[in-house]
């Protein structure tokens, strides 16, 4: 059966097999929209800029169309607060047939209005969506008239979902969070502080992180968006490093804040032993003349490590040997992954992002192993082929993988925004391990047709 599933003849160039040998570099094509007739895993522009400031949480988010577009954000997101939960609740102007005719700024002033009077919202985002692109709503205008009358930062987001792809909807997003940086004060910030960019606080996870950093005597300014703050990106500017971990996402806001305010910006990510040793110790090496800081973090890790080193020995003793497919939205978590699923014994037969970059995939393909599939914004007959192929036994994805996994009679491992374990930091080193292991190893899957059970 699996050797009749092909590739669509326009997708050939985004996928790619490493063989034995090849030295040449890969010369993959991605960052372009999605092929006609290929179901893209990846969701729209809308989705994207959605995806990176919804976790503002004393924010107003009012999606400007009809209310389809607002019905994947509502509250199936795991981006937690410490405080408000104004994000959790989902605003549309729910836009029909005369509003399509007549216009709907009128609709979107009077949501404004009548949301933010109720609500006390710190700022508020409007998102723009497919149609408002074709009726041509003014909302940059809407949103300065209401600005002005409310006293509060209107922020139009201009998303539009047919105008490119995810990618668009970050940076979209990132221009939006770059209009509020800087209109706060920055008074009393010490010079040993950062901005933490591209942590989403899914089930916790920016708070493990921040604790990190504040036990090495750095001050965390803002996290950009994970239980995230109007007030902290406003003063995010005070800062004099910025952290990207979610770096598809927010390079864009790390580059535009070192162009205009001069801070310098490094990559890291949290996933896995090594990734997140290295995010503490690169952030120490910037604040070289402070040597406690170096010292604190090779104390942090040196714990840490000691207490999860053993845990992970045995779950490797099982898994050795187990093959995982991964396919995630950013790139740079399919490092970290490969490297920490080979910690615990298991190898990647599969690894493919939305939005990668021919760097990333060119860093991909030198990390893989021989025969490992890479693939750009795939579809999920493409995905079942590879999977199949490959005999893969668990497969690493978010909620639209989530049941090609399940149907293909193999272990799934949630690495998206909906997941409700934290996966970051060493604690979520030890729960991925312990997720990925149940998964795999559940006897469900020996009733999998594949395997010859019967249903
Ligand atoms: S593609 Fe357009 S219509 Fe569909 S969810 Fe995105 S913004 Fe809405």
């Amino acid at each position: 059966m699996k050797e009749e599933i092909g590739i669509l003849e326009g997708r050939q160039g985004q996928v790619f097999e490493k063989k034995s040998g090849e030295a040449e570099q890969l010369d993959i094509s991605c960052e372009k929209t999605s092929l006609s007739g290929s179901v893209s895993q990846r969701a729209c522009v809308f989705c994207g800029s959605r995806v990176v400031l919804y976790p503002v949480a004393d924010a107003l988010h009012l999606v400007h169309g009809p209310i389809g577009c607002a019905a994947y954000t509502w509250d199936i997101r795991g981006a937690v607060s410490s405080g408000p939960e104004l994000h959790r609740l989902s605003f549309s102007t729910d836009l029909g047939e005369m509003d399509v005719i007549y216009g709907g700024e009128k609709k979107l002033y009077l949501s404004l209005i009548e949301l933010i009077d109720k609500y006390k919202p710190k700022a508020a985002f409007i998102y723009s969506t497919c149609i408002i692109g074709l009726i041509g709503d003014d909302i940059d205008a809407v949103c300065k008239k209401v600005s002005k009358e409310t006293g509060i930062p209107v922020l139009p987001v201009h998303s539009e979902g047919f105008k490119g792809t995810k990618k668009d909807g970050y940076k979209a997003a990132c221009t939006s969070l770059m209009k509020l940086v800087g209109t706060g004060s920055i008074e009393g910030i010490s010079p040993y502080s950062i901005n933490i960019l591209g942590e989403f606080n899914l089930a916790g996870e920016a708070w493990i992180i921040r604790e990190y950093y504040e036990k090495m005597g750095i001050e965390v300014v803002s996290t950009m968006t994970g239980d995230g703050r109007v007030d902290a990106v406003r003063r995010a500017h005070g800062a004099t490093l910025n952290v990207v971990q979610c770096s598809g996402s927010m390079t864009t806001l790390a580059k535009d804040m070192e162009e205009k305010y001069g801070i310098p910006y490094m990559r890291v990510s949290y996933f896995g032993i090594e990734d997140m040793s290295k995010s503490l110790y690169d952030v120490a090496k910037h604040f070289s003349d402070r040597p406690d800081i170096m010292d604190a973090a090779k104390e942090i890790v040196s714990k840490e490590v000691a207490k999860l080193y053993p845990e992970l020995q045995k779950f490797k003793k099982v898994l050795a040997g187990k093959k995982a497919a991964i396919y995630v939205g950013g790139a740079f978590k399919t490092f970290s992954l490969i490297k920490a699923l080979r910690s615990i014994g298991m190898s990647v037969v599969l690894a493919g992002s939305q939005t990668g970059n021919k760097d990333d995939y060119e860093r991909l393909r030198e990390m893989c192993d021989e025969g490992t599939i890479i693939v750009d914004d795939s579809n999920p007959v493409e995905l079942s082929k590879f999977v199949l192929e490959k005999e893969a036994d668990l497969l690493i994805g978010g909620v639209k993988e989530r049941p090609i996994a399940y149907k293909l009679g193999i272990g799934f491992c949630d690495h998206n925004h909906e997941r409700k374990i934290p996966l970051a930091g060493f604690i979520g080193m030890y729960n991925f391990a312990k997720e990925v292991y149940q998964s795999v190893m559940s006897p469900v899957w020996q009733f999998a047709p594949r395997k010859g059970g019967k249903i």
